[in-house]
C-alpha cells in the first residue's frame, strides 16, 4: 500500500551523519549527494551531524577533512554541524526517561562471557537467533537476576551496559497501536509505503554504556528529533535498524520522520564499501584529480540539479 506524502508544505529537513573515524569513501559521497540533491529539489535544509560518540576512534582531523570533502563535492551543510559528543546530557536525559518507565536494565556480562554462552548453546544445538546484521542475540535475560541484585551490583561499581528490555518496551509501545514507518519509494520525496517494524528481531539492544551514556540507536533518535529532521535519507544497510528507531521514538514521544533507504555503492566484487575493508577514500580520488561531476557520473547520478 502506498499513500501520498502528507507533509508540511515547504518543510524538508534531511541530514548526512558520518562517523569521523576515517575519510569518506564513495558510499558516503553517494549518500551526501542524495541528501543534498533532495534538499535542493524540495527547497529544504541539508544538515550534517558528526556521529562522534566513540571517542576512541573519532578524531577532529577526520571531521575537518569530512567537512572539506563535503565542500569540495558541492554539498556543504546549510547550518553548522551538530556534534554528538557535545550532547551527552540530551542522551542521558532520554536514558533517564526510559529507565523511569522500567524499560532498561543494567547487564554485567562481558563480551567474552556472551561469546562463551553463544558457543555453548550452539554446541548444544540451541544456537541463539541472530539479529538482522547477523550478530547472535543477547543470550541472557533480564529476569536471570532480580532487579534488586542488578541495582546492588551497579551501585558496587561493577562494569555494565544498559539494555532495552525488548519485551517490556514492545508491550509499552504497542499500547499506542501497531509500529510501522513510512518509507519513501524510489526517491526521498517518492510515494510512501508503510513498513511494519519488527524491533524484536534485535533482542535486548544496548542503549548506553557506563563510560558513554548513549549508543548509535539512542543518539540517532534523539538527534533526528533535536535537529527537526523530516526525512532520514541513508543507506539500505540501516533499513532494519529503523525498527529500533521507531520503537524508541514511540517510547520517547518523539516525532517520526519519513525514511528513505537508498541503494548501496558496491565495489567491483559486489561488496558494500567500508572503511575497514579499505575502500578507496575520497582523499585518494581527489589526489588523483577527480572532479565532483565525474563522481556524480561514476555514481550514476544526474548532474547537479539547478534550482
Ligand atoms: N553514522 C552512521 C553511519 O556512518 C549513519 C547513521 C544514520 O544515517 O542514521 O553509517
Amino acid at each position: 500500500m502506498t499513500v501520498a506524502p502528507p507533509r508540511e508544505p515547504g518543510r524538508f529537513v534531511c541530514r548526512f551523519a558520518p562517523s569521523p573515524n576515517g575519510r569518506l569513501h564513495l558510499g558516503h559521497v553517494f549518500s551526501a549527494f542524495v541528501n543534498h540533491d533532495a534538499a535542493r529539489r524540495n527547497a529544504g535544509t541539508f544538515l550534517v551531524r558528526m556521529e562522534d560518540i566513540d571517542a576512541a576512534r573519532c578524531r577532529p582531523e577526520f571531521a575537518r577533512a569530512i567537512l572539506d570533502d563535503l565542500a569540495f563535492i558541492g554539498t556543504p551543510p546549510d547550518a553548522p554541524p551538530r556534534w554528538q559528543s557535545a550532547h551527552m546530557a540530551d542522551y542521558a536525559e532520554a536514558i533517564a526517561r526510559l529507565e523511569a518507565q522500567g524499560l532498561l536494565y543494567p547487564a554485567f556480562e562481558s563480551r567474552s562471557e556472551i561469546a562463551q554462552a553463544v558457543a555453548d548453546r550452539t554446541a548444544a544445538g540451541a544456537a541463539p537467533a541472530r539479529d538482522p546484521d547477523g550478530t547472535p542475540l543477547f543470550p541472557f535475560a533480564r529476569h536471570s537476576l532480580s532487579d534488586a541484585e542488578r541495582a546492588r551490583r551497579r551501585a558496587s561499581g561493577a562494569p555494565f551496559v544498559l539494555r532495552l528490555d525488548m519485551a517490556a518496551a514492545l508491550a509499552a509501545a504497542l499500547a499506542g497501536g501497531p509500529l510501522a514507518w513510512r518509507e519513501a519509494q524510489g526517491a526521498p520525496e517518492g510515494p510512501l509505503a508503510m513498513v511494519p517494524a519488527v524491533p524484536a528481531a534485535w533482542g535486548d539492544v544496548i542503549l548506553a554504556r557506563r563510560d558513554v551514556p548513549t549508543s548509535y540507536h539512542l543518539s540517532v533518535v534523539v538527534d533526528d528529533a533535536a535537529q527537526a529532521v523530516t526525512h532520514v535519507i541513508r543507506g539500505q544497510d540501516l533499513f532494519q535498524a529503523t525498527a529500533v528507531h521507531v520503537l524508541l521514538q514511540r517510547l520517547l514521544g518523539m516525532p517520526q520522520p519519513v525514511y528513505h533507504h537508498h541503494r548501496l555503492v558496491r565495489d567491483a566484487a559486489g561488496a558494500k564499501l567500508s572503511k575497514s575493508a579499505g575502500a578507496a577514500s575520497l582523499k585518494a580520488l581527489r589526489a588523483a584529480g577527480v572532479t565532483p561531476a565525474e563522481l556524480r557520473r561514476q555514481l550514476g547520478l544526474q548532474p547537479t540539479p539547478t534550482t
